[in-house]
């Protein structure tokens, strides 16, 4: 397998420096998420592709910068298919049928096969895709290499399944990570351990903001990220508030309003 990544032409905020497509040439020319349908893409990719017809484009999640370009691919590229992990509120807005794919599932790509693996928690919907024979694994936003990754609780994103998401891909001991974002991660498990302690800490100083009466997301955020710039305070917010309602899933802390506390043994 010969992955050739396909650069989305979409930086802003929140993309960084913009998306990845993951294009596996072969006997089922397939692409590895659909970008925003920026024209650029769409030429590198039919260039990539050197009269190749597309033959279907996989998704491994319902955010924009993954799933808005499949429109516009489906007028590029006639007769390809969309396949993902259904999420029935968010996927018909990108315009395309899709077919419905989801744990487990082997999907043909190139001239090898994948295998689906579902790892929600940075969306309910989030699915990774596993080539056993080279041990690489496409990740999607499982991991970005030098950062961490944000957890939209407001999207439906959930700190529990993404633990046990980074746990099952550290089980598979992937040689090498292909992610959306960022460069390839050519040391897994170093950086998917990093991930767990990270969060360890986190619940570690989230807990002790509580103890020390700082009780609203803001003032745990203050509390934690003190200095932070303005402009990164919603996504501090955010995940200090996915660090709470785990703990609220765990019995170990309850909501009062807006209000959290502990519950003490
Ligand atoms: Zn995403």
């Amino acid at each position: 397998m010969n992955p050739v990544p396909i650069h989305a032409f979409n930086p802003g905020p929140i993309t960084g420096a913009g998306n990845w497509t993951w294009l596996i040439p072969g006997r089922v020319p397939t692409l590895i998420d659909a970008g925003t349908g920026d024209l650029r893409h769409l030429d590198a990719l039919t260039a990539a592709l050197d009269g190749a017809a597309l033959a279907q484009v996989i998704v491994t999640h319902s955010h924009s910068d993954h799933a808005a370009g499949a429109q516009a691919i489906a007028e590029r590229f006639p007769g390809v298919r969309f396949l993902k992990m259904p999420w029935p509120d968010r996927d018909p807005k990108w315009g395309v049928t899709w077919t419905a794919i989801g744990d487990g599932d082997a999907v043909p790509a190139g001239d090898t096969t994948l295998t689906a693996v579902h790892t929600p928690g940075h969306a309910p919907d989030h699915l990774c895709f596993w080539h056993p024979e080279s041990r690489t694994l496409f990740g999607g936003d499982l991991a970005v290499k030098g950062t961490t990754v944000w957890i939209p609780t407001s999207l439906q994103g959930d700190l529990t399944d993404y633990l046990a998401s980074l746990e099952r891909v550290l089980a598979l001991a992937p040689a090498r990570i292909l992610p959306a974002h960022g460069d390839v991660i050519d040391d897994p498990n170093t950086v998917l351990k990093g991930y767990l302690s990270h969060r360890q800490e986190r619940e570690i100083q989230v807990i002790s903001a509580l103890r020390s009466g700082n009780t609203e997301p803001d003032a745990i955020v203050e509390h934690i990220y003190r200095g932070l710039k303005e402009r990164l305070i919603p996504m501090a917010k955010e995940s200090v508030l996915a660090q709470l309602l785990k703990l609220e899933r765990e019995g170990r802390a309850r909501r009062d309003g807006e209000a959290w506390h502990m519950i003490d043994a």
